[in-house]
Order: structure tokens, then sequence, then C-alpha cells
């Protein structure tokens, strides 16, 4: 079976819905496209939880802040459609933004609380605002049994989670470990902006966090290991950094003085004309394993 791309809600859902006639399960992973191998682990997963999976490509306006890069960010959709391809993907669905906000639109979806105004809801008001609007439709258009995120972006998948529940939006919701280069980075598009003398300083960012994750793990004070951390992370080159934070791996409230649940340390730091992102499960050694 080769990859069909379609363009409009009305063959998405035609598609769907012969694939639904047939009794089958489908999987939704959506995405801004420049794929790589993390996009293409996440469609993996989904091929173990459905027969057929939709991959949706679509650089969405509404997430991005005035000042950011949408303009800039990648369009590559034939390399990608390949990419798809070899995979095994059913289908790619690439929208224009103005099939997914016609004329008249004017329906906002917001999450609102501690899960988004911490982290990269801070630092990009109403970035969560945009990815909500924008989860939330393309779920409604596929109706697919589940859709996959990455843990990459672990504040939205939190945020995903909420607002499935909240709108009671019957798909399952399922999380995807971070996939890395060899040397650590964590695999994102945006790592297409990098110059050759910043791809070689970008993996000190999972460095960092693998450091403070271990001592962190122990038992360690948090507030020395996250000033060393930031010291480091500028020191490599990284400047400003928007945030190097611990917090409660469910609720996303700030951790204390040491870790005693599950909690997630999680980085934003600018290398050049790149904002990159990180995080890293922290296990209590107490209650690993
Ligand atoms: P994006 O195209 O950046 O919006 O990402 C689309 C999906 O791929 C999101 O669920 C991301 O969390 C996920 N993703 C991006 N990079 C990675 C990675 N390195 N490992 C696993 N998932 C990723």
């Amino acid at each position: 079976m080769s990859l069909t791309t379609v363009h409009t809600v009305a063959d998405l859902r035609a598609t769907v819905a012969a694939w639904r006639a047939e009794g089958l399960r489908v999987a939704l992973v959506p995405t801004m496209g420049a794929l790589h191998d993390g996009h293409i682990s996440l469609t993996k997963l989904a091929r173990e939880h459905a027969d057929r999976v939709i991959v949706s490509i679509f650089v969405n306006p509404t997430q991005f802040g005035p000042t950011e890069d949408f303009s800039a960010y990648p369009r590559t959709l034939p390399d990608d459609q390949k990419l798809l391809d070899a995979a095994g993907v059913a289908l790619c669905f690439a929208p224009s933004v103005d099939e997914m906000y016609p004329e008249g639109f004017a329906t906002k979806v917001s999450v609102d609380g501690a899960m988004t105004n911490v982290l990269c809801g801070a630092a990009r008001p109403g970035h969560f605002d945009g990815v909500a609007q924008i989860v939330t439709k393309l779920l409604l258009q596929s109706l697919p049994d589940c859709a996959i995120f990455g843990q990459k972006d672990y504040q939205q998948l939190m945020v995903i989670r909420r607002f499935c529940d909240d709108l009671n939006i019957p798909v399952d919701i399922i999380g995807a470990k971070i996939l890395r280069e060899k040397d650590g980075l964590a695999m994102s598009s945006r790592n297409r902006y990098l110059s050759v003398t910043e791809r070689t300083i970008a993996p000190s960012l999972n460095r960092v966090l693998a450091e403070i994750t271990a001592k962190a793990a122990t038992g360690a004070e948090l507030g020395p290991l996250l000033a060393k951390g930031r010291q480091d992370i500028l020191a490599a080159g990284f400047d400003p950094i928007d945030y190097l934070e611990v917090r409660d791996a469910l609720t996303l409230e700030l951790v204390g003085q040491t870790v005693t649940k599950p909690a997630r340390i999680f980085v934003a730091a600018h290398l050049g004309k790149a904002r990159l992102i990180d995080n890293h499960a922290i296990t209590p050694a107490n209650i690993a394993g």
C-alpha cells in the first residue's frame, strides 16, 4: 500500500469512512512537517496501535507568536511524503491555512491554569491555545481511535490529555519517547536552523539535563544543581535560557528542594536562530525500578 496525500477535510473524512467500513483501526500523528526520524518513530508506534496511520502536516499559524518563526519554518512536503511512504503510512493530510481557518472562523480552544501558564506557556503567550485549537480540529476531522504525541513536547502532551478529558474527545492519547541523535541531541525540525558550530554545541543541553537528573534522582538539592546547570548552558554558548526547571511529572507544579515523586526537568534555550527544548524524566532512587 503506498501513501496517498489529501488536502481537504472532505477527502480525509471519505478515506477514514472507507477504512471504518472495513472495520479498521485508525491512528493519527499530528506534525508540522520537516520530518525526521523522531516523527517516523511516532508512526511506528502508531502502527502498533492501528491498522491505518494518518500523518497530518500543517504549520499552524495560530500557535506561533508575532515575532516567532512561522514564515521561516521549514516546509518540505515532497521529502516528507517520501519518508512517510517508506514508513508504511497510509495517508498524509496536508491542508492549506484556508482549509483549516476559512473566512469567518471564530472559535478558540483555551486550556486554563498551571499547566499552560508555565514553561513554554509563559515563554510563548498564546502558544498552547493555538495547539489546543488545531489538535481539537485535527481529532474531530479524522476521529481516530488513537493519536500519538512525542514526549519531546512533554508539556504539550499533558495539555492535550487535559482538554481531551475535559471535552470528552473519545481518542486515546499516547505518548512516545524522545528520539535523539547519536550525540544525545533531541531530534527536532528546528535543528535545521543550527550552523555547523552551533550543531557541535547543541548536545550540551542534553548532557546538562542528564547530569542534573542523575544527581536529583539520588536526592541532591535542586537549587545548586540548577544554578550550575544554567552556568554550563550559558558557557556552552546558549543565550538566553527561557527556563531550566524541575516540575512534577503529572501536575507540572514546581518541585521544591529535592525530588521525592516522579518529576521532569525541562529546558528551553536559544542557540543562534534556534530555540531548542528538551526534557528528562527524574525518577527518585527510592521508587526507581
Ligand atoms: P512537530 O512537527 O515538531 O510539531 O512534532 C510533531 C510531533 O512529533 C509532536 O508530537 C512532537 O512531540 C513529536 N516529536 C518531535 N520531535 C521528536 C523527537 N525527537 N522524538 C519523539 N517525538 C518527537
